[in-house]
């Protein structure tokens, strides 16, 4: 976070205003920091200097027309594309790649690191009393996990490779568990690795010990390239290589083996969060175990800090 972007967050103390007469203003109370958000602050999101935040949770403080009023007082979140409900994209139901979107605190749209955020009226989603407060900050980045069901069949005869042992990691390989599928998680640090093991996932630490090319599914939730060119090996001949990291800097490989072992690459990003509160209301994971530390919203540099170390998961800010 650099110091303009603070002082913004500063000063929304004293504005808690809808930035449009079609949003409702949420009181939020806490914000999760993921590594998008850190990314935002090395310039990730070229021309975005709004605030960041966009997992989060809050009650509602105000409502734009009378019909809207018994939202208020009532706990939400919001789905972090805002589309324009006009373009080509937005008329196939596809208001997730919407030509014209913003996103909540990444593209032109202030973010939850605030004591309030201002969101459209139909992104407001409301979660229901059996899920927790620590959940609830989960939702957004469960769905992005849940994404991939949506885009690749996972079925219980499926071996499936997850490279990574972060957050995302974490949340993909606990939302594959009830599929069955024979899932491993290879990642770099035992102490993630046995916090995957106490919840009953196969978790590995050493990547030499996998075989080549025995995987029909390979999930590539490690942030780095250098695992990309792990999960192209990894997978099968007809297998599927799911991408779920935003990579940052560019990186060439030869796509020979892409072609030779006709592999399809997928690209995974957001989801629907319908799907991670039926998945939380179902499967009652208590994902308490992913956030190592909490800040108040004033120290909200200190957080950024602290997200970045390497012995941390979630970093949590609390806005009110
Ligand atoms: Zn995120
Ligand atoms: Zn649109």
């Amino acid at each position: 976070m650099n110091a303009l972007q603070f002082i913004k967050i500063l000063t929304t103390f004293e504005s808690p205003l809808p930035s449009s007469p079609r949003e409702l203003l949420i009181r939020v109370s806490s914000a999760g920091i993921c590594n998008t958000d850190i990314e935002i602050t090395r310039g990730y999101v070229p021309g975005f200097s709004g605030i960041p935040g966009h997992e989060f949770f809050g009650y509602v403080e105000s409502v734009p027309y009378p019909v809207h009023n018994r939202l208020i007082g009532k706990r939400v979140t919001a789905e972090i594309n805002c589309a324009c409900g006009n373009c080509s994209f937005c008329n196939q139901g596809l208001s997730r790649h919407c030509r014209n979107r913003t996103v909540i605190g990444i593209v032109n749209r202030d973010g939850a690191f605030a004591e309030y955020i201002s969101v459209p009226v139909e992104n407001v989603v409301l979660i229901p009393d059996t899920i927790s407060d620590n959940n609830s900050l989960f939702i957004e980045p469960l769905a992005a996990a849940l994404e991939i069901q949506e885009q690749v069949k996972i079925l219980p005869e499926h071996e499936v490779l997850i490279l990574g042992d972060g957050k995302l990691a974490h949340l993909v390989a606990l939302t594959l568990k009830p599929t069955g599928c024979r899932m491993k998680v290879s990642g770099r640090h035992e102490w993630k690795a046995q916090l995957l093991r106490d919840r009953g996932i196969d978790a590995l630490v050493n990547r030499q010990d996998i075989p080549d090319r025995v995987f029909d599914i390979v999930i590539e939730a490690s942030g780095s390239p250098a695992a990309f060119q792990e999960g192209l090996a990894k997978v099968k001949p007809r297998g599927t290589l799911v991408l779920k990291s935003t990579y940052v800097q560019s990186f060439s490989f030869n796509p020979a083996s892409v072609v030779v072992n006709e592999i399809t690459l997928i690209g995974s990003r957001c989801g629907r969060f319908a799907a991670a509160i039926a998945f939380l209301e179902k499967e009652r994971p208590d994902l308490s175990y992913l956030i190592s530390k909490r800040f108040p919203l004033v120290e909200g540099i200190a957080a950024f800090a602290a997200a970045q170390q390497p012995d941390v998961m979630k970093v949590v800010i609390d806005c009110r």
